[in-house]
């Protein structure tokens, strides 16, 4: 069985909500086709001296809602088709939630592990200049995404601040506090993971208090979503990281701190050693991948024994994977829905930014409980009106509010 690119898999998903939309052959055009591909070079010295070569990207897919908005990933794997992918998801993503934006992805196919803080900076600066002439916070506004975090983001910040010869903040969202970031942007994607997680419990009549979940992946989104479905009273029983999980451990709070020494949760030594592949097959009410694209393929569905799915990562899932689940009817809340909460609260920063004016952490927790709840009662209406499953209601949704934009818009010229 062949597993297809991000990039055909996105726009089979498209295809499938345009048509269910009965939207015409000249949408499907103008909603299939990226509206802007920068590729740039991005040379790096490295510490010894040497100068080395990347590729990096910034895709904006769309700008008919507003200004683009995306992360920038730092990945070895990275190339112009999943960034195309992931710039359309952010599009269907930001039309869903109702945020005034299209959608973008940026990135450097490079290892960030493999870097010294000194060559990340020169890194992210270098990158950030080369995709400088069309960034900014009216055009494209880019964000942390995988290998990408706060330091990047001050760095994007303060390059982009430089060469205007002011302090721009909006730039960029996922900044440090002190730099006009949002208070409760860290947490953001998991907390919006758990929300999504807590209105598809209730949606199965499953009983939050002691739900148990397995989480794949351990990092920004992973780990804060485990903080905060243990805060509702959930169970998280296994997580896992690149080099393997661990089930029945002690605590989220030791395993953040074993992780934090720069080691990986294969060193743990509490609780039972457990492979990614063992992971995704426990036995728990929610399975919540965090990690990277394809997770859940036609070989992993099959043995899935979860109730619930919510795609904390991007594109975790495969059309086949997909498929597989479907007809095992196990409920998919998908990416564009379960994981908004990180570019809901980027936008929250964004508004603090052009107002001056921060909200406190009550404010920004109930405003993004709020927006997720609306979304999810959306798509909700749509599943039970068009029995269609989760991810082709969130699409049509998507797909729909921006097809509206272009509908009223009209050509140019
Ligand atoms: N990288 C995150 C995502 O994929 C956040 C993007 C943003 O905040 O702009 O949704």
């Amino acid at each position: 069985m062949t597993t297809e690119s991000p990039l055909a898999t996105a726009r089979a998903q498209l295809r499938s909500a345009v048509e269910k939309l009965e939207l015409s052959e000249s949408m499907w055009n103008t909603l299939s086709t990226p509206r802007r591909i920068l590729e740039v070079a991005v040379p790096l010295r490295r510490d010894s001296g040497v100068v080395e070569m990347y590729h990096g990207y910034r895709v904006q897919y769309s700008t008919t809602r507003g200004p683009s908005k995306g992360g920038v990933r730092f990945h070895p794997d990275i190339d112009l088709d999943e960034t195309v992918a992931l710039a359309m998801l952010m599009t269907w993503k930001c039309a869903l939630v109702n945020l005034p934006y299209g959608g973008a992805k940026g990135g450097v196919a490079v290892d960030a592990k493999s870097l010294s803080s000194r060559e990340n900076e020169r890194l992210t600066r270098r990158y950030t200049s080369e995709i400088l002439p069309i960034i900014g916070p009216e055009r494209d506004i880019p964000a942390p995404d995988v290998g990408t975090d706060e330091k990047n983001m001050a760095w994007m910040m303060d390059t982009y601040s430089v060469n205007a010869g002011f302090s721009v903040p909006g730039v960029v969202t996922g900044k440090p506090i002190v730099l006009g970031g949002s208070l409760g942007r860290t947490s953001a994607t998991g907390d919006g993971v758990a929300i999504s997680t807590r209105e598809a419990l209730k949606d199965l009549g499953i009983k939050i208090e002691g739900a148990t979940v397995a989480i794949q992946g351990f990092g920004k989104v992973g780990y804060w979503a485990a903080v905060a479905v243990e805060s509702m009273g959930m169970k998280v029983v296994a997580v896992s990281d690149v080099s393997g999980g661990v089930k029945d451990f002690g605590s989220i709070e030791e395993l953040r701190a074993h992780v934090a020494t720069g080691a990986t949760l294969s060193t743990y030594k509490k609780g039972e050693q457990i492979t990614n592949d063992q992971l995704l097959h426990l036995e728990v009410d929610v399975l919540i991948p965090a990690a990277l694209a394809d997770a859940i393929n036609h070989q992993s569905a099959s043995q899935i024994k979860a109730k619930v799915v919510v795609e904390g990562a991007n594109a975790p899932t495969t059309p086949e994977g997909d498929q597989i689940m479907k007809e095992r009817g196990i409920l998919v809340i998908p990416d564009i829905l379960a994981n908004s909460g990180g570019v809901i609260v980027s936008y929250f920063e964004w508004v603090q930014d052009k107002q001056n004016y921060f909200w406190g952490a009550d404010e920004v927790k109930e405003n993004l409980d709020s927006m997720m709840m609306r979304a999810f009662a959306d798509v909700r209406a749509l599943v039970r009106e068009r029995k269609v499953s989760w991810r082709d209601a969130a699409m049509m949704i998507g797909v729909s509010r921006v097809a509206e934009a272009h509908k009223l818009r009209g050509l140019y010229p």
